[in-house]
């Protein structure tokens, strides 16, 4: 859809050439003006049923379908857009561009998984949010009762806090299996059991009766829900998802951007899982001390630190990240996220964004480059990638509450496992579910 509108500020006209959602049905995207650098705003309203659209401006006002405009730019709620250069005229449409480059077949995949999520985080996450939060508040009293109104869980395999750990984490990961990668996830938390039961257990037992993992599972499940909240603006870097890795270089991320967000939106989330992310690390460190070097308090030596036990590395508060950059087992999961340069610049406010290619400069100070630029595409990326970890971490603390709760003397009813196994086997494939529209999609192509 073509629409030629005028900067209310400083009069540039612009062709915004917006491609309408496949699943998402009413969104607002910020269109940066050419000539004053500022944003206009694009809202728009589908209706699937009807087949029709409504357009609306902020800051801008809508010129005749005649008149001559010099720069084009592309908005789309759920594709990555051309970053256009002055001038520049386009000819395919996002849709297209993406299916050129992954295969229709992928993204029509794609994007239903994308909308069955969005589906239930209409329908389900309102209702899985609170379960979770009675769970986090200790309220075990009332979820048993919501789990049966609301999921139609059989009282009898909620009745021990064990029960009702291990079927809100299945619900959980259903609700979360179409954009989590769920079957590295299970993977992850299969490799995770392993690990963990190989462990020498009066030094697990010690790293278990002195965690809190109930705060960690506050703070992750807090992650969780402010991803649910900003998933919708993010789904253009799910198309990184179906691309070949190898056509992700440099020049592609010049040419390709993202529309649906702004850098304001994701950078709290960013911060935010660091931190939380970075409150494990005396976790992982005392995993990997046990399991290397035979108990908890064991450190690895790294030169320059004087650390020695981890009593000590819980008080310290710089160069945490070094202990797990050296391959160890439980590294695994923080490392590649940790080890990102960007959380200084963006915590201190010396960033630059340019909004035409998209770049975020990273500066050390004021005036001084870190040369670790990032685009607004690559960062969005780097969120999605950010979530996979915060899920992961809670797989792990997943994995330690049960074991503490064992500990405890807390047991599993009978019929738990046996639910369970109908609940994991795979549904027979269903004939009935309801098929895309096909007629939406042939609009787009105009
Ligand atoms: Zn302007």
């Amino acid at each position: 859809m073509r629409e030629p509108i005028r900067c209310t500020v400083c009069g540039t006209a612009t062709l915004v050439r917006v491609q309408l959602g496949n699943v998402l049905m009413s969104y607002t995207l910020p269109v940066p003006c050419r000539g004053c650098e500022t944003n206009m705003i694009v809202h728009v309203v589908q209706d699937a049923e009807q087949g029709t659209h409504d357009v609306t401006f902020d800051g801008a006002e809508r010129l005749s379908s005649k008149e001559e405009v010099a720069f084009q730019i592309e908005a789309s709620s759920e594709f990555v857009v051309r970053l256009t250069h002055a001038g520049e005229k386009i000819s395919v449409t996002p849709y297209i561009r993406v299916c050129t480059l992954a295969g229709t077949e992928a993204v029509v995949m794609l994007f239903q998984r994308l909308g069955q999520f969005l589906l239930s985080c209409h329908n389900d996450w309102v209702h899985l949010r609170r379960v979770n939060e009675l769970w986090l508040r200790g309220r075990t009293d009332l979820i048993s009762q919501m789990m049966q109104a609301e999921f139609f869980i059989n009282p009898k395999i909620t009745q021990s806090k064990l029960d009702i750990l291990m079927v809100l984490h299945h619900l959980n990961l259903r609700f979360l299996s179409p954009i989590a990668d769920s079957s590295s996830l299970v993977n992850y938390g299969t490799e995770v059991l392993r690990e963990i039961s190989q462990l020498p257990p009066a030094g697990l037992k010690s790293i278990i009766t002195t965690s809190d993992f109930h705060r960690y599972a506050d703070k992750l499940f807090a992650q969780i829900d402010k991803y649910v909240a900003i998933f919708p603006r993010l789904v253009p870097a799910y198309n990184l998802t179906i691309i070949d890795p190898w056509k992700l270089d440099d020049e592609f991320f010049r040419d390709y951007g993202i529309s649906s967000i702004a850098f304001e939106d994701v950078k709290s989330y960013y911060l935010d899982s660091f931190e939380v992310l970075g409150d494990l690390l005396d976790l992982v460190v005392a995993l990997n001390n046990l399991k290397h070097r035979g108990s908890p308090e064991a450190m690895l030596q790294i030169p320059g630190s004087k650390i020695q036990t981890l009593s000590e590395f819980r008080q310290t508060t710089t160069r945490k990240m070094e202990y797990v950059k050296h391959g160890e087992t439980f590294d695994k999961l923080l490392g590649p996220i940790l080890g990102t340069p960007y959380r200084n610049a963006i915590g201190h406010m010396t960033w630059r964004y340019e909004p035409f290619t998209q770049v975020i400069t990273m500066l050390e100070s004021e005036r001084a480059p870190t040369g670790k630029d990032i685009t607004l595409l690559q960062f969005a990326d780097l969120v999605r990638r950010m979530f996979g970890v915060v899920l992961q971490a809670w797989e792990l603390i997943y994995h330690l509450q049960k074991l503490a709760l064992i500990i405890q003397g807390e047991t599993m009813s009978k019929e738990l496992p046996v639910w369970l196994g109908d609940a994991h086997r795979p549904k027979p494939h269903r004939t009935d579910a309801p098929k895309r529209k096909r007629g939406r999609k042939k609009k787009k192509k105009k």
